[in-house]
């Protein structure tokens, strides 16, 4: 009896060879669907095609070798209570052994004088050459060797999943789906770029059959991937600007002449002021913006967003600004309200802090177009917040809310612009994947006078060092930040930073030594900051929520302990802290690197002050699952691309993708593209809803 062959979307439960509990173990690899197991690329490749003779095996070379079983034998072994099966072969030429511990039933496969393939790693025994726990197959009388004898695909492993188990599994579903597999890979651009058919390369690309052919392969599958996601925000850009939605224009007016005329406090920078430009140019078309704006921290994107803010009022309409914390929500409105109040404006704070009367007020003051501006935090997006008339969204530090909540406050009322702000630099690749549907504006300049900042590394045994150094900064009327790490605030991480602030605070009697976590009561929390800006307290021991965006110019060390744990994207944000004053700042890191990776990675991050620099290293080195917290995002959870590798494919993917949605928006010349993109993207990219 033959089971009918399941079809490529069915459940891989009904694919021959699998089982409830087998199901269970390919989901954790992310394989649902009879389709997916063609996307499980291998990791690597076994090249068994060296075949060698017996009588020439080498210790210590990894290998293939055909033979015959001259006898099997199964024992314990004294130590450990293991059982050993060995298998002695000859193939006319020599002997070898092949062993393995704890194969329950192995025996039984072989008899003597059956055909076995082994592959290898070979070691000598008493002269006699011996394969440990090598990969065998069975062989036919009369089969041909070919399909061990191969390089065989190594795919991704899971616990009680053997790859020859996935091997046989994932061959069944190529024999099943290729056949019948179309390619939705228009035509004419696989010819315009030489990209080989899809069945083709998913043949190739499990079963190499030359370096050419495999490279071919893997070119055509990055660039689906890269091509996919492209086609999938080009669609989203797309309904965001051919929505029926239209934003209001809004042209510049009195409000944003007389703050750069008379308010503003400095000279803006170039970058600043071509943001503004940029911004400005946006805001009047009736387009929704949905723009970028990216500049490393300090380089001022405050005034930017200020002047954005004020253009929004200039149009009669409101605006907003969302802070992914309190304290920079508070920080933010305390820095803006007075420019608005000087221009008769009038601004609000709504976190959730508030109190119910005072957050009923606001509603209200919003609803009827009394409040002009509101400044706060993730509080915006609760139920009770409707606006007269949004014309402007500005998000600060993007990362912290990821792609959907954006775009849940994108929903509220008429459709504003919205303006994304980040302070992490973010290589062109991950701009290209991460916020592909956004234009981009960057600040590559700093505000003149600025001092820098100096990194240095400690050793955990040179914490006095650090302290003595403090005094001395301290004594000079200058301000620290301490910073434990709290990576996800279990009780025990937490005791880090009470426990060092109980400490330093002992240390520091004289100076007044400041506490702020995660934990604490927003109150308390504000009244730490409050007290540290005011030079109240001389040293600030902190988790890492002061890594963004706060603003302490007196602020001049950061002392960063077990710096190895966190990113360098955040490190950076952290030492970014310090020195934007017009004293020079200090960087100290305390760790002891465990591996050459940390190492090389606290190098390339004393070496350099370039945040785009920074990015660059972090994506090198970790990749960009790691960066700049993009992981949540989910599109750069690439299957065989590399962002570090394929940057021209990658390009290339784009203008192919941005070209086609314009042609044909909706992908009606191209129904199985379309099909594709939604199974591949529709969830992440959040563009089911609407389709
Ligand atoms: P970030 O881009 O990190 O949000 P901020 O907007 O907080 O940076 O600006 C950092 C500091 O630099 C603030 O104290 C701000 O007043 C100051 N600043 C901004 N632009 C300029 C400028 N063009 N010249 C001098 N100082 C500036
Ligand atoms: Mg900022």
């Amino acid at each position: 009896m033959t089971t009918p062959p399941a079809a490529p979307f069915a459940s891989v439960r009904y694919l021959k060879g699998v089982g409830p509990s087998r199901e269970r173990l390919l989901g954790k690899l992310n394989v649902f669907i009879v389709e997916d197991l063609l996307f499980l690329f291998p990791r690597r490749y076994e090249d068994r095609r060296a075949l060698s003779s017996l009588s020439s095996l080498r210790e210590g070379e990894t290998t293939s070798a055909v033979a015959r079983v001259v006898a099997v034998e199964k024992r314990r072994t004294a130590r450990k209570n293991l059982t050993l099966t060995t298998l002695l072969v000859t193939d006319g030429h020599g002997m070898a052994r092949a062993v393995w511990f704890n194969r329950k039933g192995l025996e039984n496969t072989f008899s003597p004088g059956s055909r076995v393939a082994l592959y290898g790693r070979v070691e000598l025994r008493d002269g006699v050459p011996q394969f440990a726990a090598p990969e065998f197959e069975l062989l036919d009388e009369d089969e041909d060797d070919e399909r061990f004898l191969s390089i065989v695909p190594v795919y991704p492993a899971t616990a009680g999943l053997h790859q020859k188990t996935l091997r046989r599994i994932i061959r069944n579903a190529l024999e099943q789906c290729l056949p019948g597999m179309e390619d939705f890979l228009p035509g004419s651009l696989r010819q315009r770029h030489n990209l080989p058919g899809l069945s083709a390369s998913l043949t190739e690309i499990h079963y190499p059959t030359s370096r050419e052919a495999w490279k071919a392969a893997r070119r055509r599958l990055v660039f689906d991937e890269f091509f996919l996601l492209q086609t999938g925000m080009a669609i989203r850009r797309n309904r965001n600007q051919e929505g029926e939605e239209r934003a209001p224009s809004l042209v510049r007016g009195r409000f944003v002449d007389e703050y750069l005329e008379r308010l503003v406090p400095f000279t803006l920078t170039d970058g600043q002021r071509e943001s503004i430009e940029e911004i400005l140019a946006d805001m009047e078309k009736e387009v929704p913006m949905n723009r970028l704006l990216q500049g490393d921290v300090g380089s001022g994107k405050t005034v930017v967003a200020l002047v954005a803010l004020l253009a929004a009022l200039d149009g009669g309409r409101q605006g907003a600004l969302l802070a992914p914390t309190e304290i920079l929500a508070r920080q933010h409105f305390l820095r803006l309200g007075p420019v608005f109040s000087e221009l008769g404006l009038s601004c609000a704070l709504l976190t959730g802090a508030a109190g119910s009367r005072e957050k009923r007020e606001i509603y209200e003051g919003l609803e009827s177009g009394e409040i002009h501006v509101v400044v706060g935090t993730h509080a915006l997006f609760s139920e009770g917040v409707s606006f007269a008339g949004l014309g402007l969204a500005i998000v600060d530090e993007q990362h912290r809310f990821g792609v959907l909540q954006k775009h849940s406050f994108r929903s509220k009322g008429v459709a504003p612009h919205v303006l994304v702000m980040t302070a992490t630099p973010i290589p062109r690749t991950l701009t290209l994947t991460v916020y592909g549907d956004l234009s981009v504006s960057r600040i590559r300049d700093m505000p003149p006078g600025r001092k820098g900042v100096s990194t240095r590394v400690l050793r955990p045994g040179q914490l006095r060092q650090a302290v003595a150094f403090l005094r001395r900064r301290f004594d000079a009327g200058e301000r620290a930040y301490w910073i434990c790490p709290v990576i996800d605030e279990s009780e025990s991480d937490l005791a880090a930073a009470t426990e060092r602030f109980a400490q330093l605070s002992g240390e520091f009697s004289g100076y007044g030594v400041g506490l702020v976590h995660g934990r604490l009561k927003a109150e308390e929390r504000e009244r730490a900051m409050e007290d540290f800006r005011q030079g109240v307290t001389s040293l600030l021991v902190s988790t890492t929520v002061v890594e963004v965006g706060v603003d302490v110019p007196e602020a001049t060390v950061v002392v960063v302990e077990d710096a190895v744990r966190f990113g360098l994207s955040q490190l950076h944000q952290l030492r970014g802290r310090v020195g934007r004053g017009d004293r020079e700042g200090h960087c100290l890191l305390v760790c002891s690197p465990s591996s050459p990776e940390s190492a090389r990675r606290i190098e390339a991050f004393c070496s350099t002050r370039d945040g785009f620099a920074v990015a660059e290293a972090d994506l090198s080195i970790r990749g960009p699952g790691e960066v700049c917290g993009v992981r949540q995002s989910g599109v750069t959870d690439f299957r065989i691309a590399d962002l570090r590798k394929d940057f021209d494919l990658l390009q290339l993917a784009r203008s192919e993708a941005f070209a086609l949605v314009a042609r044909d928006p909706s992908l009606e010349s191209e129904p199985l593209l379309a099909r594709r993109v939604m199974q591949v993207l529709g969830r992440s990219l959040n563009l089911v809803e609407t389709a």
